[in-house]
């Protein structure tokens, strides 16, 4: 039996809970014609054990924002770190320019999403897919069972194409969009290397990406100079050469370099064009070990080789001492998703290997032309160098490296929380907001905020329209 009352009673349950009142923004990705507006009644029960909080409703999003902003700021930690010590450096800070800060909350997920290693990425993409599905059930959005079989997958479909589409754009933004970016910035006497970036003349390049984007790039994110260290070819570091500014104080150097395969391990070799053009095989994919040998007999003159990762640890040759071959520097960082899972899982070994092998830890971008984010930068104290010759900067790093090996240098990082292993990966996109949340400076603070009470009055805007429409 039905009567009035009853029919009454769910009218009333079902308008308190209509998209206007629980959901300030449409937020739904698929067009409406796509989406079925069957929704389940809620028990009477709920309704009541919600009813307190009905006044503060169309405020949860802005209060979750203020009070994330307010208690990680209790937990700040600097955006930077020595990647070898996890410590505060004291030379250097990270600069955020007033376009970035304008941006931050863009430019902040786009950062983080760049600092990401590949296991990271896969949580992360699992998490939207099983929150995604999640978000679909409390909607209530089920479709009816009269849906016949080809519309309900073409539903299927366009709901999941479409998240899709939207996660892809994130990504893409990410990777293309030129965008202020987040700079070191060190005192006088230090000079901020990249040891590995590649240009379009790489077969993996971005096919644009010219050594003067390479050189902008680098400038934008504190770095005075940057060795071109593309695969099988000297044609972007020479053409970068070839546009440096006469004194290296006076802007970005483009340095040359090569990356090469030995005995199945990539190594970047410095200076590689001027100096040890022999040492390579006709394609200047190999090295020629002989040639490499023959080379490193000369005390002084060493070719320096950087380990790059990601890469077998085990297999790598150090050099051990004056007039040897070998790998006289390793990668602490690398900015390739590989590269930055490989460092997480084994930064106690690669330590532990250039201390015992004295070999100087680098960081390499391995930029090929997508992203706007340095994960990380190396830093060595030559006193004077802002008034050398980019050609006398190449040769006082390679021979600093060379002569002095560990302790030359020191490599900075920008944090993002390790989920890389054990139970903390699960919980990766969690983890590593919060990790974001913490590194945020006051700027950046108040620029979610107003980002935030922006959104949020936009949103009331279009409810309080809809209530007069
Ligand atoms: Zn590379």
């Amino acid at each position: 039996m039905v009567n009035a009352d009853a029919l009454a009673g769910g009218y009333v349950v079902a308008r308190q809970f209509t998209r206007a009142n629980f959901i300030p923004l449409k937020s739904s990705l698929v067009p409406s014609d796509a989406a079925s507006r069957a929704r389940k009644i809620r028990p009477d029960a709920t309704v009541d054990s919600l009813t307190w909080l009905r006044p503060v409703r169309p405020w949860w999003a802005l209060i979750v924002l203020v009070g994330l902003l307010l208690v990680s700021a209790l937990f700040s930690i600097p955006p930077i770190r020595d990647a070898a010590t996890m410590e505060r450096v004291a030379e250097a800070e990270l600069v955020r320019s007033a376009g970035y800060v304008l941006l931050a909350p863009l430019l902040n997920v786009f950062d983080l999403l760049t600092l990401l290693s590949v296991r990271q990425h896969i949580a992360l993409l699992i998490t939207l897919f099983i929150g995604y599905a999640l978000w679909w059930r409390w909607r209530g959005r089920v479709m009816p069972p009269t849906v016949t079989p080809a519309r309900r997958a073409a539903r299927v479909v366009a709901r999941v194409g479409l998240a899709l589409l939207a996660v892809l754009a994130v990504y893409f933004g990410g990777a293309l969009l030129p965008r202020p970016m987040a700079a070191i910035e060190v005192q006088p006497n230090i000079v901020a290397i990249d040891f590995h970036a590649h240009t379009r003349f790489s077969h993996d390049g971005r096919p644009d990406w010219t050594p003067e984007d390479v050189r902008t790039w680098h400038r934008k994110a504190g770095f005075d100079a940057a060795y071109v260290s593309d695969h099988r070819t000297f044609e972007g570091a020479r053409d970068g050469w070839s546009n440096n500014p006469d004194l290296a104080g006076q802007g970005v150097s483009l340095l040359p370099a090569i990356e090469v395969v030995w005995k199945g391990e990539h190594v970047n070799v410095l200076d590689a064009d001027r100096m040890y053009r022999g040492i390579f095989n006709a394609t200047l994919r190999d090295i020629d070990e002989d040639a490499l040998r023959l080379a490193s007999s000369v005390a002084g003159n060493e070719p320096v080789l950087i380990e790059t990762l990601p890469g077998d640890l085990s297999r790598m040759i150090p050099a051990r001492g004056p007039g040897t071959m070998g790998v006289r520097a390793i990668e602490l960082i690398d900015g390739a998703p590989r590269g930055l899972g490989q460092v997480r899982r084994e930064r106690a070994r690669i330590l532990k290997l250039a201390d015992s092998l004295d070999l100087a830890l680098v960081a390499g971008s391995n930029h090929h032309g997508w992203g706007h984010t340095a994960t990380g930068w190396t830093l060595m104290s030559l006193p004077g160098w802002r008034g050398e010759t980019p050609e006398r900067l190449a040769f006082i790093i390679a021979a600093t490296i060379r002569r002095g090996g560990h302790g030359t240098t020191r490599v900075v990082e920008r944090y993002v929380a390790d989920t890389e292993s054990g139970i903390a990966l699960p919980f990766t996109v969690p983890l590593v907001a919060w990790g974001m949340l913490r590194t945020l400076s006051v700027e950046e603070r108040i620029a979610w905020l107003a980002w935030g009470v922006a959104l949020f009055l936009l949103s009331r805007l279009k409810m309080l329209r809809r209530r007069g429409a």
